[in-house]
């Protein structure tokens, strides 16, 4: 673990891209850091402040020096150093390589990275939860967590190998909805013992599925909603697990629906009972 962990509440200027501090956040970008370290990168100033509202535990903030003395950073610096973050304040060209992009945001988060357990898997009724096969895609899997946290539904289950969350292309395409929903992970046998104590329907979507999409009834209980693997749809084990095994119509040539369109269509579908437009202003 890097020096700077060790003394919670530091702030530190920095320009080097070889000082040992910067090299530790740029390995981040590397499942296996992000892992071993148990952190993740953030970009954006709202991310982190609604991250921070939301309860995730941020280790370090980053930010450019040519804002200092701007009044909202130095608000979320000092917000920061009262969570025991480190700060770090360093030229652009050190945002740029820490989060691999040629025009950086001028704040950045590193947080520590937040499963949920099996047990968080809530059975309301009205719950709707959305469990990946195998979700190899970074940005499916951003843009479907994004779409959850967009209808209210619970959170994502992760089943099997699948694309890490917390890469810095799946927390792009959450838009911040990473910080927003609950991410639990689950063996695919682990998921079958878990089907079989859900109350719920699980409704999976396969393309070989007998049913309507739309003609499942998803306002008797709660709904897991199991979507397949970009390449190789759902497995037979996991559709077993199934209560229904529904099918989106298609009328032209393509062969599918990209992994996200059809989580997405999916739930609104099993949303669509408690969604309704709220007034503007
Ligand atoms: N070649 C794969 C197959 O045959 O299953 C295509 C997988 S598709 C790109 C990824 C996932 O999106 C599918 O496993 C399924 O969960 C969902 N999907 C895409 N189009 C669908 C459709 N028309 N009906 C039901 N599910 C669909």
């Amino acid at each position: 673990m890097s020096e700077k962990l060790a003394i919670p509440g530091r702030v530190k200027e920095i320009s080097s891209l070889s000082n040992p501090i910067v090299k530790d956040l740029r390995l981040l970008e590397k499942k296996r850091h992000r892992e071993d370290t148990n952190r993740f990168v953030a970009e954006g100033m709202k991310l982190v402040i609604d991250a921070l509202d939301l309860g995730w535990s941020l280790d370090t903030l980053i930010y450019a020096a040519s804002k200092r003395g701007d009044a909202k950073i130095g608000g979320l610096a000092a917000k920061a150093l009262a969570k025991g973050a480190d700060i770090l304040i360093v030229p652009e060209k050190v945002l740029g390589a820490i989060t691999r992009r040629d025009n950086p945001q001028m704040v950045v988060g590193v947080f520590k990275r937040r499963f949920a357990k099996a047990s968080a898997v809530t059975d309301g009724s009205g719950d709707v939860w959305v469990a990946l096969d195998r979700v190899r895609d970074p940005g499916n899997l951003g843009t479907v967590i994004r779409t959850i946290d967009a209808v209210g539904a619970k959170g994502v289950i992760l089943i099997g190998d699948t694309t890490d969350p917390f890469s810095p292309e799946t927390v792009r395409a959450t838009m911040g909805s990473i910080f927003g929903v609950n991410i639990i992970r689950m063996a695919a046998e682990d998921f079958a013992s878990f089907a079989n104590t859900w109350s719920g329907r699980i409704v999976g979507t396969h393309m070989a599925g007998e049913t309507d999409f739309r003609n499942v009834d998803y306002g008797g209980g709660p709904t897991i909603l199991l979507m397949g693997n970009e390449q190789q749809g759902l497995t037979d084990a996991l559709v077993e697990a199934c209560t229904d095994v529904v099918r989106i119509p298609q009328a032209g040539r393509a062969d599918s629906l990209n992994l996200a369109v059809a989580t997405a269509i999916c739930l609104y579908e099993a949303k669509r009972e408690s969604l309704a437009l709220e007034p503007i202003g």
